[in-house]
């Protein structure tokens, strides 16, 4: 996947597997966490172009807003995308909590796919986006424009209030396999709709950039 993704003309890559909770999609025990760390530290020592390999994880965030790993692994992420994937049944009220209390979750950086829809099959559950993009300025997380065309989440239409909080957009692929990183072309056409410019577009950063971004913890 890193090798795809290295000629595929990217200047870095955040893999981002599903965590344990997400059992059914192959997501990762703390043994196959450090399994994948070492290997991504043995690929990134063989790059030789300042292609770099981010450790992320795509943490789901529990019914009552927590991460499903320990702080003690948390803390050893590059970054921790926190993403909701069950229990998906709530009103507004419980959704917005549900969201804040992961965001305001000292390692979160990004908030995945922030109201679980899957276009023309599931609606999302309600979410107030004002108070959740309030939360992510707050706390210095970005939000995920999740480039999967079947989900295109965040909304478009809420990319201005977004930018007007100074939060930045991740265009994510959600690649669950080697081709489908170039979903990001969806998302940024989307993103595009939505008026959001390279200064609020978290991929427009460079490598180093990225990676202080990623220590900055609010
Ligand atoms: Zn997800």
């Amino acid at each position: 996947m890193a090798d795809y993704v290295h000629t595929s003309g990217y200047a870095y890559f955040v893999i981002s597997d599903h965590s344990k909770s997400a059992g059914y999609a192959g997501g990762l025990n703390e043994d196959r966490v450090l399994m994948q760390w070492r290997e991504i530290d043995v690929l990134n020592a063989k790059y030789s172009d300042g292609f770099k390999i981010f450790k992320s994880i795509e943490s789901d965030i529990l019914v009552d807003g927590s991460l499903d790993y320990s702080d003690e692994i948390l803390a050893q992420f590059d970054l921790v995308i926190s993403s909701i994937h069950s229990v998906l049944n709530m009103d507004e009220e419980k959704a917005t909590q549900r969201l804040i209390k992961a965001v305001e979750n000292p390692y979160t950086k990004i908030l995945g796919h922030p109201t679980g829809r899957l276009l023309l099959a599931r609606p999302g559950y309600p979410v107030d986006y004002k108070k959740v993009i309030d939360a992510c300025a707050a706390n210095g997380v970005a939000m995920e424009l999740n480039a999967n065309p079947q989900r295109l989440d965040m909304d478009w239409t809420w990319i201005p209030y977004a930018m007007n909080k100074n939060v930045m957009v991740s265009i994510n692929p959600d690649a669950h396999s080697k081709e489908s990183i170039h979903y990001v072309k969806y998302g940024v056409a989307v993103a595009r709709k939505g008026g959001l410019t390279a200064d609020f577009c978290l991929n427009t950063l460079s490598a180093n950039e990225f990676s202080e971004w990623c220590k900055n913890k609010k």
